[in-house]
């Protein structure tokens, strides 16, 4: 790449939301560069992370339309029926049913397809598409200003200008911080161990979710008789799991989940995540946009973290695709702040919902089990928990 390459638009992070964005962007005649400090390899053969994404029906349409859903294998992804919530401890937690507003004809409210294949589909995608550039080993130094574009200076001093920059990389995003732009990040002091986990008894293609006392669990139904756990632990806790051996841990999980499926044995490598979530208090920038984990990342427990980044990427595409068809400036602050004011009014209740989890979970005082009981209650009644939330993520943006 010459120096100052131009392209019309510059994403900082080949994850799934800056990979979404960028071709989205390119099937409307856009050049996009994507620019990410992971090697090549790691991103065209992610590793298994652990990560089960559940994705709604909104969110696969999506996929679909912009060819990545079609590089997935379906038998890779598992149907989920439903989603029921308990919250306390005990044999008899008390239960509230998250249906989806919308099912499918086969009466799905959505699917589970590993982080791994999702993120290898759309690195597939980006890849077939020649309007897409893909700078890989490469972090990105300093973010400077021109009159008519944003410069990224990437770590080995090559410049690369562009009319708008979208920064994707992440929850802990650098970009955003280059960018001056302020954010709220929290490190709940909790971790979260994920792992996949044979059982005796069929799942039903139901998840559970937990929120006990001590620690909040969940069980994603995959196929056969197999399921994955996701399990937010403190620290001591969360070390202790990972010292045991396979059929420690296995009876150890077993007992958390109360045995609700059986004797449960591990069947794949622990996963362990520092759990931070963040929000951006400020969504734009001069031409530049915030998408994905780097605009909101949610607590894991609210299971829409992807959900919600794909939501981004069409609110932001369609404000550019407006622009473009109109042959205005697509970094032009008219651009930027519809999409802001958009994105934000989705995203702040979530936010509300996601730090209501962090604060009330693991305080196991009677006040906070009261009120922890109540926005559950309310959360399943109105929001960002519940799996009818497709309509609620994109009300404002088809
Ligand atoms: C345990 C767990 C379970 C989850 N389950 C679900 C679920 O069921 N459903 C759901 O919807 N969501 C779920 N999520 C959330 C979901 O995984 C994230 O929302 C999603 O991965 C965010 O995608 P992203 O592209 O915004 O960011 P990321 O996936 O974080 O990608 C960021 C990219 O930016 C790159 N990068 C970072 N810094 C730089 C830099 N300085 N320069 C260049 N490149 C950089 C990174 O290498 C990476 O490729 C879960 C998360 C966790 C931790």
């Amino acid at each position: 790449m010459p120096e100052d390459a131009m392209a019309d638009v510059a994403i900082v992070g080949a994850g799934p939301a800056g990979l979404c964005l960028a071709v989205e962007l390119a099937a409307m005649g856009l050049t996009v560069s994507v620019v990410d400090r992971a090697p090549y390899t790691a991103l065209a053969e992610p590793g298994d992370d652990g990560r089960e994404i559940a994705l709604t029906h909104t969110s696969r349409r999506q996929l679909a339309w912009a060819g990545i859903w079609q590089r997935i294998d379906e038998r890779s992804a598992a149907p989920i029926r439903e989603a029921r919530l308990y919250n306390g401890d005990g044999d008899t937690p008390q239960a509230m049913t998250l249906a989806g507003a919308e099912r499918s004809p086969s009466q799905t409210i959505g699917q589970l397809v590993p982080n791994r294949v999702i993120r290898r589909a759309a690195f597939e995608a980006a890849l077939a598409d020649s309007r897409i550039t893909l700078i890989t080993g490469q972090g990105v130094s300093a973010l400077e200003t021109s009159p008519s574009a944003r410069i990224l200076r990437l770590e080995d001093g090559r410049r690369l200008a562009a009319r708008l920059v979208v920064a994707a990389d992440g929850r802990m995003s650098a970009t955003r911080r280059m960018a001056g732009l302020p954010a709220h990040l929290e490190d709940t002091g909790r971790k979260v161990l994920v792992c996949r986990m044979a059982h005796e008894r069929p799942h039903s293609e139901l998840t559970w979710s937990w929120f006990g006392y001590e620690r909040a669990l969940a069980l994603l139904p995959l196929n056969g008789q197999t399921s994955s756990v996701v399990m937010t632990l403190t620290p001591a806790e969360a070390e202790r799991l990972e010292s045991l051996d396979v059929d420690s841990f296995s009876a150890t999980v077993s007992g958390f989940y109360h045995h609700c499926l059986g004797d449960m044995q591990r069947v794949g490598e622990v996963h362990s995540y520092p759990l931070w979530v963040g929000y951006a208090q400020r969504l734009v920038a001069e031409r530049l946009a915030l998408i994905g984990d780097a605009a909101i990342g949610l607590h894991p427990a609210t299971a829409h973290g992807f959900n919600v980044g794909l939501a981004s990427v069409h609110r932001l595409s369609r404000e550019i695709s407006m622009a473009h068809r109109r042959g205005r400036d697509i970094g032009s602050p008219a651009v930027l702040s519809a999409y802001e004011r958009a994105h934000r009014r989705a995203i702040r209740p979530l936010w509300l919902a996601s730090q209501a989890i962090v604060s009330l979970y693991g305080d196991a005082r009677p006040p906070a089990r009261v009120l922890r009981q109540a926005a559950l209650g309310l959360a399943s009644q109105v929001g960002p928990l519940r799996w009818g939330l497709e309509h609620y993520l994109l009300r404002d943006a088809r």
